[in-house]
């Protein structure tokens, strides 16, 4: 097994790409902790943990919350010990052109993607010092390098998120953390289906995610789960600092 022994925290593990990576972690020998403000998604994710023979523990916490923040990370210290892996993996939506983008939704999005990263990775970072040890995934998006319509702020949430990987990395480097972010395109999820179930023509909208892609299926969690595997492992010891993309070839093709 891949995490055997291992300790992961993953964010927003009550649905979508979380959920599909804590399943995961835990197969490959690790506890993962689920972080979410997602009750029912995140007892789901537990059981379906159990039910295979995992473990896991659930700890409702909002990332936004400076407070809910530190309690989790006190509790997750105290309970582990050891922390080997941190997935900043919660994220929302944001759409619209700027020009009709109310502050309240800038805001909202920056908060979850950007500050949630921030704060949460500020919380667990003395104790990766302490060990001397540990892998930070950070999830940004394909679209943190490219242009595409009516995604500005969520764009620019993700690309803050790229860019703040990178500047983790050369400051961690030294206490042996490493710290990357993935860059997925588009991956069938809730987050996925809400969007397109408000599109007045949610076919066409998939044809068009498909063309921008090299690849004719679209994209599925386990996909973007077998990368984080890769990230949180030891296999990836050289990799500090990258994005690492996993698009169907939208960027790259
Ligand atoms: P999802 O909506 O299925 O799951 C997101 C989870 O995050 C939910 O369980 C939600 O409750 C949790 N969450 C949201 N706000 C939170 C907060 N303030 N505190 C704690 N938990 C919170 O979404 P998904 O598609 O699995 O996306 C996961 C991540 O991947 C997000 O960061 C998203 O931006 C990113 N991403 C998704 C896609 C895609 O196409 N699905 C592509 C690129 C990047």
């Amino acid at each position: 097994m891949r995490l055997e022994g291992k300790n992961a925290i993953i964010t927003g593990a009550g649905s979508g790409i979380g959920k599909e990576t804590a399943l995961l972690f835990a197969q490959e020998g690790a506890h993962v902790t689920i972080v979410d403000i997602n009750e029912t998604g995140s007892q789901g994710t537990i059981e379906e943990i159990e039910r295979a023979g995992g473990e896991a523990t659930y700890i409702h916490c909002n990332v936004t919350d400076e407070k809910d923040v530190q309690a989790m990370t006190k509790q997750v210290i105290a309970e582990r010990n050891h922390i080997d892996v941190l997935f900043n993996n919660a994220g929302i939506s944001g759409v619209g052109q700027l020009h009709e983008l109310d502050l309240e939704t800038w805001l909202r999005v920056m908060n979850v993607n950007v500050n949630g990263v921030f704060l949460v990775s500020r919380a667990f970072l003395p104790q990766m010092m302490k060990q001397k040890s540990g892998s930070i995934i950070n999830m940004s998006s394909c679209i943190a390098e490219m242009g595409l319509a009516n995604r500005a702020v969520y764009a620019s949430s993700k690309g803050a998120v790229l860019s703040l990987t990178k500047s983790m990395q050369v400051d961690y480097a030294p206490y042996n953390i490493r710290v990357n972010a993935l860059m997925p395109g588009t991956i069938y999820t809730p987050f996925v289906e809400d969007y397109l179930s408000k599109d007045p023509d949610p076919e066409a909208a998939v044809a068009g995610i498909k063309k921008r892609q090299l690849s004719n299926e679209l994209g599925k969690p386990i996909d973007v789960a077998y990368a984080a595997l890769f990230l949180a492992s030891d296999e990836s010891k050289f990799m500090m600092g990258a994005p690492f993309m996993i698009d169907g070839g939208v960027v790259n093709g």
